[in-house]
């Protein structure tokens, strides 16, 4: 087990924080004139009874995710997608115009972006070529003004997952907070990072209910991580962060986690029909490995093939400006319809093969 003084980590601001007490902290039965609702109820059939605010602290969705991925409710926290814990991640730890966070490029934008909002630094480190970690480097990397690296796995744009033995020498080297952002590890051959938190109080791993659940609409991300992580986390949320609908709908798909299993390996066996597909193009030069609902690959003058396929109607991602993916186009894996509809627009634009 390696130890980590979170307390340590965490912004002052935040360790004498006093956090806001909702009306519905001390008393959630009887007749509630206490919050300044409106009892006469919400102007349409209502059995959700809408006019009343959430639960605060989502214990019953937080306990249906902690059995889900194996961990206790005190290890989970629920947001408004994962955007919401990775801000505050940055909140909880990162003093502004002094603190710093490590990315490793490609990855997912919003690292930067909200580490640009929070006014905190950014020191990147690319991946190799392969897109792979450089621990290593990392390690070199840190200052002490260092409180964050973000790492994802499997990664965006790339799709890859990265090797675990190189996040371990991250986690063991590192005397700060390790996210692992797991959006696309359902459709990844690789394990889940959770199995890893009983051994590493330093790691957060972020999930989301937007690609595998197919519930991108209803905003439900979560971070699993220590309780003492989790309990900050908490302590800096907005009250009522996650609505009724968000959460009531989350825990609809619990009811039908058999229909999930059945739709990610759909997705998994259209994945190996259009990997399999991409690379009779001889003009495709490359077709990236992927352990994601995504896939990369390279083509000659890819930005301007990306705008004619969107002008056939079919949009994909043009990623071409990431370290390493030069001419670089990032393809969703639809429904068959929808895939094969892609193939007729590339292959239009492409003049067959
Ligand atoms: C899609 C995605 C997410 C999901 O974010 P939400 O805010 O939960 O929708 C997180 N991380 C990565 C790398 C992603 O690609």
């Amino acid at each position: 087990m390696k130890k980590t003084d979170i307390q340590d980590l965490v912004r002052d601001n935040i360790l004498d924080l006093k956090p806001y007490r909702s009306a519905r902290d001390d008393f959630d039965t009887g007749i509630l004139l206490d919050a300044n609702e409106n009892s006469l109820g919400a102007p349409f059939d209502d059995d959700m009874n809408l006019n009343r605010y959430p639960m605060p602290y989502q214990e019953e969705l937080r306990d249906k995710i902690a059995a889900f991925r194996g961990v206790n409710r005190e290890n989970v926290f629920v947001g408004v997608g994962s955007d919401e814990a990775i801000d505050l991640l940055f909140r909880i730890f990162c003093r502004p115009g002094k603190d710093r966070v490590i990315i490793n490029p490609p990855t997912y934008g919003m690292y930067k972006v909200s580490a640009n909002i929070n006014d905190i630094a950014v020191d990147e480190v690319l991946l190799t070529e392969s897109f792979q970690l450089q621990p290593e480097r990392i390690l070199e990397t840190v200052k002490p003004e260092t409180k964050i690296i973000f790492i994802c796995s499997p990664n965006n744009p790339t799709g890859n997952s990265l090797d675990v033995n190189d996040v371990i020498k991250v986690m063991e080297g590192f005397n700060g907070i390790v996210v692992v952002d797991e959006a696309y590890i359902d459709f990844s051959r690789q394990g889940s990072l959770v199995n890893n938190l009983k051994d590493f109080e330093n790691l957060v791993v972020l999930q989301t209910m937007s690609k595998s659940f197919g519930l991108a609409g209803i905003r439900l991300g979560k971070a699993l991580a220590s309780p003492e992580i989790i309990s900050y986390m908490m302590k800096v949320k907005a009250p009522y962060n996650v609505n009724k609908l968000t959460s009531d709908t989350a825990a609809k798909a619990f009811l039908n986690l058999s229909g999930i299993t059945k739709n990610i390996q759909s997705i998994l066996k259209e994945r190996e029909r259009v990997i399999g597909k991409l690379v009779t193009f001889s003009q495709v030069e490359k077709v990236y490995p992927t352990d994601a609902n995504f896939v990369m690959f390279r083509i000659p003058d890819a930005l301007n093939v990306y705008k004619k396929i969107a002008d056939e109607g079919v949009v994909i991602r043009y990623r071409g400006n990431e370290p390493y993916c030069e001419n670089c186009l990032r393809l969703t894996i639809g429904t068959e319809v929808e895939n094969d509809r892609f193939f007729s627009a590339l292959e239009k634009v492409l003049g067959k093969k």
